[in-house]
């Protein structure tokens, strides 16, 4: 791998400090979803390595707590301007592990080096709260104070944002952390415990591994009474197994979970702005993110229109190998994604729905790149309704009326990110209001930024990551009763 910074490449675990090997030299490959090829073997750690970690992070919480706020704030600045000082390497690592569009992989870096900014600021403003006693003698305070140890387990399909949006939080709130990345992307991870390290964050504060038997590790985690929050990005299956077993201990844990985002076009929309808004949140990252809209509804005057110009929009985007220029649809991670999202053709097709363009893996280049996809004739008895669909594909349903699309809208368990477009401002609030999900894109397809609560509803999870609550899930509580003040 051809970087500037060659010291970015890292394939050991970063425990205490140190870079060192799993057990018995053991390493993992990691692979180039592109075209299969072998970039790296990262070493394979499981529960022994884990546990390692989390003594590490348990002693350096001890110190790290007593830090002042500013003198944590002052190392997670200096981490955030090593990441914007290393973008160029960092989104090339990413785009080979993951696939994704230089460009994008570039947007992603700053995405996550914007978190490390946001928190080393907010570090300096936790504050506690004095309340007016309830008896004549008494004074009452509250203090916040850093949870403890925190294990994150972050997902595939933002191996950089995922992590700084974590750890940046729990690291500002006086928190020590262990990451464990995704299998398919650790060297995103490890490149940001590299520069953590110049950074000059104390040993044990800031602990990465990586494994191929992510239970193992993720039990561990959970049962570790050492460890006292839990921060879990990934798929509602997985979050329901980590919350069972995260109970035996009583953890904190926060949960950003699946989705099964709805994009509404109301009659009244700027078409050729919610086209823009369609195509930028359905195919960033192949349709591999929780946001994606996966359920997008059209009303029945503005559907034709704007399902042709969809169609078009789509049929114009590039699809190939992420490093090569001017490329906006990389390959999907891996070949059992592509063999998910082609089993919801299948149903599609046989249920009835029409393909406007798309519908098939591209010749030619790599094979896990798939065509972008609009689909018209779609009904919600069809599987693309009610599952998280993960790859370029558009299904676009047609509605009549407000009541209607509301209902089909909510009709799901999950509810991360929504979005609709429309101009008139009383149904806009009412439609705000009635979609339950944890975020409402009005009028716009991107939503993302670090200023922002980032977060679902329902079966999609609970805690914020981003903005003023960010750290709330990092602290605890604490209140003090004092007695005897008469
Ligand atoms: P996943 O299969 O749930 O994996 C997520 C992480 O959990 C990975 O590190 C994985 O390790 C690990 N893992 C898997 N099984 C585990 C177990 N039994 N115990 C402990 N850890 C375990 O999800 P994914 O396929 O990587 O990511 C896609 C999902 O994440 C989608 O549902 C998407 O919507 C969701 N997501 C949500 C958000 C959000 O903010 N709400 C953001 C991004 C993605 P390995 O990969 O090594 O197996």
């Amino acid at each position: 791998m051809n970087l500037n910074n060659p010291s970015l490449l890292k394939t050991s675990a970063y425990i205490n400090g140190a870079w060192v090997e799993a057990k018995d030299n053991k390493t993992f490959p990691v692979h180039n979803p592109f075209d299969g090829s072998v970039i790296a073997h990262a070493a394979d750690c499981g529960k022994d390595e884990t546990s390692k970690a989390i003594e590490a992070a348990e002693k350096a919480f001890l110190s790290w707590k007593k830090f002042t706020a500013s003198k944590r704030s002052r190392i997670l600045k200096k981490w955030h301007q090593l990441i914007l000082a290393n973008v160029d390497d960092l989104a090339k690592i990413l785009t080979l592990e993951q696939g994704k569009p230089l460009a994008e992989a570039k947007g992603e870096i700053k995405y996550g080096a914007s978190f490390v900014e946001w928190f080393a600021e907010e570090a300096k403003r936790v504050y506690g709260d004095t309340i007016p006693g309830h008896m004549s003698d008494k004074r009452i305070v509250t203090i916040k104070q850093a949870v403890g140890v925190v294990a994150a387990i972050t997902p595939w399909n933002f191996p950089n944002a995922m992590i700084t949006r974590k750890v940046a939080p729990a690291l500002a709130a006086g928190c020590t952390v262990i990451i464990k990345p995704s299998e398919l992307t650790p060297l995103s991870a490890f490149a940001l415990a590299e520069l953590a390290d110049q950074a000059g964050f104390p040993h044990g504060v800031i602990n990465i591994l990586s494994g191929s038997d992510a239970p193992s590790i993720g039990e561990e985690m959970c049962a570790n009474k050492k460890v006292r929050k839990l921060s879990f990005t990934g798929s509602t299956r997985v979050g329901k197994i980590l919350l069972k077993q995260c109970a035996d201990t009583v953890k904190k844990v926060s949960m950003e979970l699946g989705g099964n985002a709805p994009f509404i076009v109301f009659n009244d929309a700027d078409i050729d702005e919610a086209v823009k808004g369609a195509i930028a949140s359905k195919y960033r990252n192949a349709g591999q993110t929780c946001i994606c809209s996966n359920r997008i509804f059209a009303q029945a005057e503005i559907y034709d229109a704007f399902t042709s110009k969809l169609a078009e929009a789509s049929k114009e985007l590039s699809v190939g190998n992420g490093l090569d220029e001017g490329i906006h649809v990389g390959p999907m991670i891996e070949e059992k994604a592509i063999a998910s999202i082609e089993n919801l053709m299948e149903d599609a097709k046989a249920k009835g729905a029409e393909i406007l363009t798309g519908g098939h893996r591209i010749e030619g280049t790599s094979k896990l790149n798939y065509a972008p996809t609009v689909l018209t004739k779609v009904h919600p008895e069809m599987k693309i309704f009610s599952q998280e669909i993960f790859g370029p594909i558009a299904p676009v349903f047609k509605f009549e009326t407000l009541e209607e699309v509301i209902n089909l809208a909510n009709d799901t368990e999950y509810g991360l990110a929504c979005y609709f477009y429309g101009k008139d401002y009383a149904m806009i609030w009412k439609v705000a209001e009635a979609l339950e999900y944890g975020m409402v894109g009005i009028n716009t397809g991107m939503i993302s930024t670090a200023v922002a609560p980032f977060g679902g509803v329902k079966e999609s999870g609970f805690g914020r990551e981003g903005s003023k609550y960010g750290m709330d899930d990092y602290l605890e509580i604490k209140y003090m009763c004092w007695g005897g003040i008469d």
